[in-house]
């Protein structure tokens, strides 16, 4: 077959013209023809590869004739009208089987797209020999130009991709609708294409034109629909992005299928159109017809590409676990700026810190919680990690600082001596209003400098830039005391602990835990201690949750203790009720 008739069947194949049913805005044309010309049989018929195919005919009860020797195959061919007078007269076509089956005249008008694809013709017949006079051609001409302009509007509007030709995202949420009225409890399987990664786009972009793109869609589009299935209807979501569907079957097959398609779409890479690194990436989803809506079709079938693309992989199946790892993201990263103007989904618990030379209660680190409206309780191991690089982490820390404040401030006015410490990410530090806001704060509740520590964890303070080496001295200089957090996590403690402004050393609880149990954590937690004091800082030993811990940390000389041996985190009100109780 050549290239010309192959772009030609495949521009008919974007119609999704053939097999549909009868539609009375063809019939009304046929009609139409076969009464202005006084004739007995017209039909619209469509040249596919090997048959003629009628979408609408009058006067025939056959749906379809072998391409052979059919005329309209000739109109198409030629895409010239063709006037056959009498069957019998001619040589080509005596012996035909219209001429077999007692037709003896033939008129047809080449029914050809806006881009001069021929797909077929605009006929009528009849059983007497038959002249054809201008004015008749011309009427001819305008029904075959009425056949394509009824053809352009059914089926481009709103549906099809100019780029590429093929059907668009609303045409497959239509499909797929139609699908589930035909087969209610089908199942099928999407099948997601990506040739660029969309990071990769931009890029494309700026280097190579977004004519270069255009055409990167159009022959990947062309590619794809050569190495699929036939009767399968290729989308083109957008980008290089496609669709297709595929009958349901086994993980193995689908992935098998999912790779032979990408090693197809490989050759791309040796044409002249994409001369760069293409990195073709399938997401498989299956689904049934009625459970899902064609955007969650996508969503999943898109979430599963990404994830193949991110594992390193050529083609992933949709994974219902990543997805709820996703959704939850999702739902916590929508949920927090609503958490910050909802009084009662975020709150403080404080978790107090003793000395462990005299067990008196020195202060309190101030955690945050989040009872979540359909989440429920979150820890903030979860959800601070999430936040701290979007541009919540500010508002955030600032609800915490206030709240944690406020309530330093009440029990510095009922005489309580406590060092409130709260926590700070590294991306809050880079903020230039940061230690003004700070201040700002504890200067209108009137709390004393002293009363406040920031604790920020080793590489925050190793990997700081101008800004927030300023904030931190402006803090230090106002009197206020700083924390290394998770001391011993950071792989760059050592040699930079000298240069870090900091006050004291929280020795992280992986380290704390394993005490009693493995003598050279111990002698780790020995060194730490000494080599912090030996520094001029205070040492500070997180998630104690035994005695034997305890008193190994009394007995190594570390100057403070936290955790659950001593009390868990608590609301203020618990909190009061503790320190109550170990005083009395
Ligand atoms: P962190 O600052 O190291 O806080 C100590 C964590 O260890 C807290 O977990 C605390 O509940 C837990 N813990 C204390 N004692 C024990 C113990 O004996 N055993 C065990 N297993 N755990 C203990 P939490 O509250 O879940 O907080 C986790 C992390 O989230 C915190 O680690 C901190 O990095 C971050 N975070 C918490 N609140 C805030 C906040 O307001 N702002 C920021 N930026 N980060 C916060
Ligand atoms: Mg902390
Ligand atoms: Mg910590």
């Amino acid at each position: 077959m050549n290239t010309q008739e192959q772009d030609r069947l495949f521009a008919l194949r974007q119609l999704n013209l053939l097999d549909t049913s009868p539609s009375e805005s063809f019939d009304r044309i046929t009609r139409m023809a076969s009464q202005l010309f006084g004739l007995p049989i017209a039909a619209v018929s469509l040249t596919d590869e090997n048959r003629q195919w009628f979408k609408s005919r009058v006067g025939v009860d056959h749906w379809e004739i072998p391409r052979e020797t059919a005329p309209c195959a000739d109109v198409c061919d030629s895409s010239q009208i063709l006037i056959i007078p009498d069957l019998l007269a001619s040589d080509r076509y005596r012996n035909s089987n219209l001429a077999n089956s007692g037709i003896r005249f033939y008129a047809g008008a080449p029914l050809v797209t806006r881009e001069g694809h021929t797909f077929g013709a605009m006929c009528v017949l009849g059983t007497q020999p038959r002249e054809v006079s201008e004015q008749e051609q011309k009427t001819l001409y305008d029904l075959a130009a009425m056949v394509m302009a009824q053809i352009e509007l059914q089926h481009a509007f709103g549906r099809i991709d100019p780029l590429t030709g093929l059907s668009n995202r609303h045409q497959f949420a239509e499909d797929l609708q139609d699908m589930e009225r035909n087969a209610p409890n089908g199942q099928k399987v999407a099948l997601f294409t990506e040739v660029v990664d969309a990071s990769e786009l931009s890029t494309l972009h700026r280097t190579m034109g977004p004519a270069f793109l255009d055409e990167l869609a159009r022959v990947t589009a062309r590619c794809l629909q050569q190495a699929i299935d036939s009767k399968s209807k290729l989308y083109h979501l957008g980008g290089c992005q496609f669709v297709h569907l595929v009958d349901q079957t086994s993980d193995a097959d689908l992935l098998e299928e999912a790779t032979r398609l990408r090693q197809a779409l490989l050759v791309l890479e040796s044409t002249r159109a994409a001369p760069v690194l293409l990195r073709p990436t399938m997401g498989i989803a299956p689904f049934s017809l009625s459970e899902v809506t064609p955007e969650d079709v996508l969503r999943t079938a898109h979430a599963a590409c990404l994830d193949a693309r991110q594992a390193g992989k050529s083609a992933g199946l949709f994974s219902l676990d990543l997805d709820a790892h996703y959704q939850r993201r999702f739902t916590i990263l929508g949920g927090i700026g609503p958490a910050l103007e909802n009084m009662n989904e975020l709150y403080l618990v404080f978790q107090p810190r003793v000395s462990l030379t005299n067990g008196e209660c020195l202060g309190a680190e101030a955690l945050l919680r989040w009872q979540h409206p359909t989440l429920g309780e979150i820890s903030p191991g979860e959800f601070i990690p999430l936040i701290e690089n979007t541009p919540m982490a500010k508002p955030l820390t600032q609800w915490v600082l206030r709240h944690a404040i406020r309530q330093a401030a009440a029990w510095h006015r009922e005489g309580k001596t406590l060092q409130i410490s709260v926590n700070v990410s590294a991306t809050n530090l880079e903020e230039e209003d940061f230690a003004i806001r700070l201040l700002d704060e504890m200067a209108c509740m009137a709390l004393p400098s002293t009363a406040i520590e920031v604790e920020l964890t080793e590489s925050a303070l190793i990997s700081q830039g101008e800004v927030a080496a300023n904030q931190l001295k402006t803090l230090i200089a106002a009197g206020l005391r700083v924390a290394i957090d998770d001391f011993g996590t950071g792989y760059s403690s050592l040699s930079y602990l000298h240069e870090i402004p900091a006050h004291t050393v929280k020795i992280d609880r992986r380290f704390i835990t394993e005490l009693g149990e493995d003598a050279r954590t111990e002698t780790l937690v020995n060194s730490m201690i000494s080599m912090a004091h030996d520094l001029g800082y205070r040492v500070v030993a997180e998630g104690i949750e035994n005695d034997t811990s305890y008193r190994r940390l009394m007995e190594l000389g570390c100057d403070e203790a936290q955790g659950y041996f001593i009390a868990k985190p608590l609301l203020p009100g618990a909190f009061e009720k503790w320190l109550h109780d170990r005083t009395v």
